[in-house]
């Protein structure tokens, strides 16, 4: 069966070249998974490494966010990587990288996410997990967690690799305190999941900046208190209208999650004195951007800033999907739906600003 399985998948050739390939899917190596892709998550770091912002091993096939079904276990899994009995058919949600458990990272500081010698993207030529293809190959050591029954997969696709990211994010800021004032700058799948986990950590306030009605609308249902149109408000007028919800301070932590370097000048005025500012969605970069070390010195802030996930938060994802996806509206995030042939569409609905969750639909 395993000879003649052929893989459909969106090879990043170099940058800005894309076509869909068709790869052979080996059976897995010891340790090792191959899962059929039900879903594969667009990221907008995606659209950086398409445009070549990123050294890669090309050809790569894209795609780091995915759910899928479990077709083939390798020798020796019997679990997934909560101690959850598997076997074929269940489905599964994956965190991306294989950190190598041997660097300083790994075992004196335990922050698989600085892994030094993590795996990430692989060359085609070998079984690779991108999830823009209709199988993946997990290695050894790319923790994957099975999805409960009665939890939809759109749930925990709806936000991908964002959720897991906010996730470590918060944690490296020391917690979202209970009556806190948050302000979620950018309300892409990122921004959303700050928003949920803000008003889950019973933050007092909630304030949302977008400029797409569409990504507004969802944050209030995703339990903002107050939203910030960027195209309707100047920044006077959201930094006035953050401290009138906060007894004039400003925010206790605000939360980046635009992508765009513009956002951090904005940022740094809407933290209250001793506030954090966390930094997730300006992962790529995009040159520098001048301000005045002395403001985080006289105003006691605590700059953040946070990397891709670790497995542990990717877990915490899938619980926080299954236990909240009857109440908040997980599955009406996911706004567009491609197929594998649509990557450029799909990367120009994220670029756009205005998409829920682009998913691919191998
Ligand atoms: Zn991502
Ligand atoms: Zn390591």
């Amino acid at each position: 069966m395993s000879a003649n399985r052929k893989n459909r998948a969106v090879v990043l050739e170099r940058p800005e070249s894309l076509a869909v390939h068709e790869l052979s899917v080996p059976a897995p190596g010891p340790g090792s998974v191959v899962a059929k892709v039900e879903y594969g998550g667009v990221c907008g770091s995606d659209v950086h490494m398409s445009k070549g912002e990123f050294q890669l091993p090309y050809a790569i096939v894209l795609g780091h966010e995915g759910v899928g079904v479990i077709e083939e276990l390798g020798e020796g899994v019997t679990h997934d990587y909560a101690g959850n009995a598997l076997q074929a058919g269940d489905r599964i949600y994956w965190c991306p990288i294989a950190p190598c458990h041997k660097c300083w990272y790994c075992t004196v500081e335990k922050d698989f996410s600085s892994c030094t010698n993590a795996t990430w993207f692989g060359p085609v030529d070998r079984p690779t997990w991108g999830s823009y293809a209709e199988y993946v190959t997990l290695p050894t050591g790319a923790a994957f967690f099975r999805i409960p029954d009665g939890t939809p997969s759109e749930a925990v696709i709806a936000f991908g690799c964002a959720l897991p990211a906010v996730l470590q994010g918060i944690e490296r800021a020391g917690g979202i305190k209970p009556l806190s004032n948050v302000v979620v700058q950018g309300c892409g799948p990122i921004g959303l999941a700050a928003v949920m986990m803000a008003r889950l950590s019973g933050a007092a306030t909630v304030t949302a900046i977008d400029a797409s009605p569409l990504r507004l609308a969802l944050a209030q249902k995703f339990g903002a208190s107050a939203v910030l149109d960027l195209s309707a408000t100047s920044a006077e007028e959201r930094l006035e209208s953050v401290r009138r919800n906060s007894g004039g301070r400003g925010a206790d932590i605000v939360i980046e999650g635009t992508g765009h370097r513009s956002a951090f000048q904005e940022g740094m005025q809407l933290c209250a004195r001793n506030a954090s500012y966390l930094l997730i969605g300006l992962w790529a970069s995009q040159g520098e951007q001048s301000f005045d070390p002395s403001q985080i010195v006289q105003r006691n802030l605590k700059l953040v800033g946070t990397q891709y996930a670790q497995g542990r938060h990717y877990y915490e994802a899938m619980k926080i999907a299954s236990l909240h996806h009857q109440t908040l509206p997980f599955e009406a995030l996911i706004t567009h739906r491609c197929g594998l042939h649509e990557a450029r569409q799909a990367f120009d609905l994220v670029s756009s600003g205005k998409a829920g969750k682009v998913v691919m639909r191998p």
